[in-house]
């Protein structure tokens, strides 16, 4: 397509300018509950808006409260996920744990009729399975090395809320029952003690929308981190963690989003959305009201307006937007 090479400030300032209105817009948005399952998430400010932009060749735009702490919730099922396929191959994985999406809420206490396990990694049931895959592989060292991944892919140490954490393990009463249902049909191996404790901690891990939007980039750049050049990931787990963040990630929103959004994504309770544009952008948006589904709802309407004026959509027929990004990137 022949478009009109802008200057590379020009095109900074350009997108700058988009990235900025489509965040303003959203600042009026007040519907939605923060999560209250645990007091620690009851507490945090319901105002709290941040937006990060990381591109895989390092830049970033950011927004609001884009330095604000929250826990990555569910949004870690993309991380652990990929950690199993790469450290216990597609095999072994796919016989635990299947990739259709189940049109149920994260926490259904459900499971595929045909094959008796969980639906897909990007729900509890499913999530819960590759905490004890890598708790498997991995033994005591499951928590450091996830831990040292995610934050090898954000570019700063992480660390665990230790509130959050003893609350979800103090509370965590139904994930415990699906652990035990898990047991039941094989998808899971005796004790499961260990299996949830890694899963616990892996949702109290406390990012900003930051370390989100560089997680999402060196995702984007297949495994490698822009800023650090470290290979975080393994380049096929990557593809195959797009594959069903695209297809199961945003819960029983998930249908709904490829069409209207159409990258892959993962959601979080904490309020994060992080989504990639492949081989171009992490994004991450931090709003912690939530819908009835457990999407934040200022996430989801960023996300759809920045679909809709970058062309980020997978299946974009004009595609406009991801030449116009790809001018800078
Ligand atoms: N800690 C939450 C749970 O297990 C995470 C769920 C989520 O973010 N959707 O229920």
């Amino acid at each position: 397509m022949n478009q009109p090479v802008l200057e590379r400030s020009a095109m900074d300032e350009a997108v700058r300018g988009s990235l900025e209105a489509v965040y303003r817009r959203a600042l009026d948005i007040r519907a939605g509950q923060v999560a209250d399952y645990i007091p620690e998430l009851a507490r945090v400010e319901p105002e709290g808006f941040g937006i990060a932009v990381a591109t895989t060749e390092g830049r970033l735009w950011t927004f609001g409260d884009a330095e604000a702490a929250f826990t990555v919730q569910s949004v870690s099922k993309c991380v652990s996920f990929c950690l199993a396929l790469e450290l216990l191959g597609r095999d072994r994985v796919f016989e635990a744990v299947g990739v259709e999406p189940s049109g149920d809420a994260f926490n259904a206490i459900v499971f595929d009729p045909h094959t008796q396990r969980p639906f897909n990694p990007m729900v509890n049931a499913g999530a819960i399975t590759i905490a004890g895959l890598l708790r498997e592989a991995l033994g005591e060292s499951a928590e450091a090395t996830l831990l040292d991944r995610f934050s090898r892919a954000a570019g700063r140490p992480l660390g665990i809320s230790d509130p959050v954490y003893v609350s979800e393990r103090d509370t965590g009463h139904r994930n415990r029952a699906i652990a035990h249902l898990l047991l039941n049909v094989g998808a899971l191996k005796a004790p499961v003690e260990p299996a949830l404790d890694l899963y616990f901690r892996q949702c109290s891990i406390l990012v900003n929308a930051i370390d989100l939007a560089r997680i999402g980039a060196t995702l984007a750049n297949i495994g490698r981190n822009p800023l650090s050049g470290d290979y975080v990931f393994d380049l096929a787990a990557v593809r195959d963690t797009l594959a069903v963040m695209f297809t199961c990630g945003m819960y029983d929103y998930s249908g709904h989003w490829a069409l209207d959004v159409g990258i892959p994504a993962k959601s979080g309770v904490g309020g994060g959305i992080l989504g990639v544009v492949n081989r171009q952008l992490g994004i991450c948006t931090y709003s912690p009201r939530l819908d009835p589904k457990g999407n934040s709802i200022r996430g989801l309407e960023v996300f759809r307006r920045l679909a809709d004026d970058f062309g980020l959509h997978a299946f974009e027929c004009t595609n406009y937007g991801s030449s116009f990004m790809k001018g800078m990137i």
